[in-house]
């Protein structure tokens, strides 16, 4: 029947890993978490059972793109789908409030600060709602790396309007923030559905080099084929404009992308991209989400990734499309500098850090449950330290048992030496 209602709606022929063992647990009247990473079709999980229950489903997205992106999908799948954002004007509100409470919705889509919203709670109290559903999920958890404290409030919201079932959706596999979700809203691990994040198809490696020498080490990625969908990670605006400046005087079809630019800008240069007429994107993290490019062949990390978590993710765009993709972080000893002052920054006593990077080689591959520990122990921020985990871990001077690595394997150039521990 399921298989049925994904053939006929959406008009895909099979189920992806863990689909119809999420669905299943939904359409038992149950609550669910679906961990999968970037791509892999999660969205499907409740649009499709929002199809077959009684009432309104309601889905929190912390994006204005990725709604309207959904939005867009559902109704041409014929699936009512409808949105209550600070975009429309009143009239527009008005109509879409007058659809719902005649029932004539299926899927609304709104950010959580319109559930904040006193008066808009007002009027979807008396609305029964089958399904509330928490897109990346992992917001809820001061743990993970996308922190938003009003997604504290999403428990108690589903209380008071009386939502008898929930559905988790998130990328994020760290274990501590998956125990976070779970207990935050009381849904049981065995109702916790986490699919392999292996993806053959990425080529991950680190190159060693000299801060002086990084331009031409991202040229020399480059260079074979200027004209392959690439994204390059910066960490900040002016670097991102002044890379891409630069890749065009090397004739490098380069645009700079970051939050520092105004909307239409940023819209604009997405749909080049898309479209393939801005083949090669130099961006901060506000690139990313929303951007559903299938087939980007290379993420070139030229600064480090902030964490492990944003890692992940942003090589988790490339290859969607499932061909080869190659991710590259152009590492150097002074990137691991700024890591360092960063964990610093909470702790003034060097020998402290020391200290906790002894504990870790101890501690083996115990390391990662003895993270949360050590943090308090020793002051330190969580994620910079996870960070320098990660670089001490692809130089081969420590091994993880870290999920989203586990069954990855790194090609390591970068030599142990060039990290002090
Ligand atoms: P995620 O939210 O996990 O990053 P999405 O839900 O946006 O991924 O899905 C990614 C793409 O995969 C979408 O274009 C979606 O339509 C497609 N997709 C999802 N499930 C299936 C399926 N069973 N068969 C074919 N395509 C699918
Ligand atoms: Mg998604």
């Amino acid at each position: 029947m399921l298989a049925q209602a994904l053939e006929h709606v959406f008009g895909f022929s099979s189920f992806r890993a863990g689909q119809e063992s999420v669905i299943s647990q939904i359409m038992q009247g149950e609550s669910a978490c679906a961990i999968f990473p970037t791509g892999a079709g999660k969205s499907l999980c409740y649009q499709l059972p929002a199809t077959q229950l009684p009432h309104l489903t309601l889905v929190i997205s912390p994006l204005l793109a990725l709604m309207h992106d959904q939005i867009a999908f559902m109704r041409r799948k014929g699936i009512a789908a409808a949105t209550i954002d600070s975009t429309q004007t009143p009239e527009q509100t008005k109509q879409v409030m007058e659809q719902i409470r005649r029932g004539d919705i299926k899927v609304l889509m709104i950010s959580v600060e319109r559930l904040n919203n006193e008066r808009f709670r007002q009027f979807i109290a008396p609305i029964p709602i089958s399904l509330l559903v928490v897109d990346e999920a992992h917001c809820i958890s001061e743990w993970g790396h996308n922190f938003r404290p009003d997604y504290l409030k999403l428990p108690a919201y589903r209380e008071q309007l009386n939502i008898p079932q929930v559905l988790l959706l998130t990328a994020t596999a760290t274990p501590a923030v998956v125990e976070d979700m779970q207990r935050k809203f009381a849904i049981s691990s065995n109702n916790t559905t986490l699919t392999g994040f292996y993806r053959p198809n990425l080529h991950l490696n680190v190159v060693a080099v000299e801060e002086a020498q990084k331009q031409q080490a991202l040229i020399k990625q480059l260079q074979p084929d200027p004209h392959l969908p690439t994204v390059i990670y910066v960490t900040q605006q002016q670097t991102a404009e002044n890379i891409a400046e630069w890749l065009q005087t090397q004739h490098i079809p380069a645009t700079a992308y970051h939050a520092g630019m105004n909307h239409e800008t940023r819209v604009s240069i997405q749909e080049a991209f898309m479209s393939g007429r801005a083949p090669c994107i130099v961006a901060t993290i506000a690139f990313g989400m929303g951007v559903d490019k299938v087939d980007i062949r290379r993420v070139i990390h030229f600064d480090l990734p902030k964490s492990i978590e944003n890692y992940s993710q942003e090589i988790g765009r490339a290859g969607r499309d499932g061909e080869n993709a190659t991710c590259t972080v152009l590492a150097n000893q002074s990137s691991l500098n700024v890591l360092e002052n960063f964990i610093y920054g909470d702790t003034p006593d060097k020998a402290a850090i020391q200290g906790v990077l002894e504990d870790i080689k101890q501690a083996g591959q115990q390391w990662e449950v003895m993270l949360h520990s050590l943090s308090r122990t020793y002051n330190i921020r969580l994620l910079p330290l996870k960070t320098l985990l990660v670089y001490l871990e692809m130089a081969g001077v420590i091994t993880s048992q870290y999920s989203y690595f586990a069954d990855v394997k790194f090609q390591c150039v970068a030599s142990p030496d060039t990290i002090t521990a």
